[in-house]
């Protein structure tokens, strides 16, 4: 597969392709030489674009599909925030360019005018020791234009695009405005330094929610968020910090 371009961004290596399977596995599958720091793919389609736990990210024409490998080592325990500080570097780019309040739904989308618009997506590799993080990539897809023919039918309802006109400069515009956040967002996971503007823009705060775990639904109310971005909810149960593994959320309607 050869990309169509490459060039240097906020020190940046970026390998853009017109499509890929997906841009975490092709960044993943590079051999220990081509697999470099701060190496970025990005793709105007995915053919098997996944999301958290399995599902499927759709990656239709229309949207940016970026990831980045970072050669970091960072602490296991600030693993589950690197997707959150990416959220709020992602939500800062696309703001960049006029289009206000993005919002984030704990804890990797993000929503514009109650849709979602991107999803995020950190895999990680932990060092032979098991101590600490060797390295990660972080996956981002942006619907930046609804697609010709709409979006599909499954997420039709819910899935939304940033941009109403189809001007194809907003796509290399937005790599660079993401790129020129998104090299710190090690450093950011790792101080915690982005939890302030996530608990900004969280669109959770105050909404009954469903918690699905393990195959159950728990309704729930969404308290807060915490210094380490855990969601506070209270449920007939009682009160209690969710971690970002195995939880999804629904918000009920009405
Ligand atoms: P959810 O999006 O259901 O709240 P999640 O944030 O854990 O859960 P992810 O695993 O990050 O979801 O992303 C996969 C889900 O996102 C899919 O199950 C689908 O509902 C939705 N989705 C898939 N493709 C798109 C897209 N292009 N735009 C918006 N939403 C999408």
């Amino acid at each position: 597969m050869e990309p169509i371009r490459e060039y240097t961004a906020s020190g940046f290596l970026v390998r853009e392709f017109s499509s890929l399977s997906s841009t975490n596995d092709y960044l993943k599958g590079l051999s220990g030489e081509e697999s470099i720091d701060r190496l970025c793919a990005v793709a105007h389609t995915q053919t098997g674009g996944k999301g958290r736990l399995g599902r499927k990210f759709f990656s239709p024409d229309g949207g940016l599909y970026l990831s980045a490998l970072f050669k970091k080592r960072l602490p296991i325990s600030s693993a589950s925030l690197i997707t959150p500080a990416a959220a709020v570097a992602v939500a800062e780019a696309i703001e960049s360019l006029g289009v206000k309040n993005i919002g984030i739904k704990w804890v990797n989308d993000l929503i514009f005018e109650g849709k979602k618009i991107c999803g995020i997506l950190t895999e990680t590799k932990i060092a032979p020791s098991g101590s600490a993080l060797e390295s990660f990539v972080v996956g981002i897809g942006v619907n930046l234009f609804e697609p010709e023919g709409g979006f599909p039918d499954e997420i039709k309802n819910r899935a939304g695009a940033v941009f109403k006109n189809r001007d194809e400069s907003l796509r290399g515009r937005l790599v660079g405005e993401i790129l020129s956040r998104l090299g710190s967002v090690g450093e950011a996971a790792a101080e915690k330094s982005f939890v302030e503007s996530y608990r900004e823009r969280s669109v959770l705060i105050g909404k009954e929610i469903l918690v699905l775990e393990n195959g159950r639904e728990t309704p729930a109310t969404a308290l807060g968020i915490d210094g380490d971005c855990r969601l506070i909810v209270r449920t007939d149960a009682g009160e209690r910090a969710l971690f970002c593994g195995e939880v999804s959320l629904k918000i009920q309607e009405g």
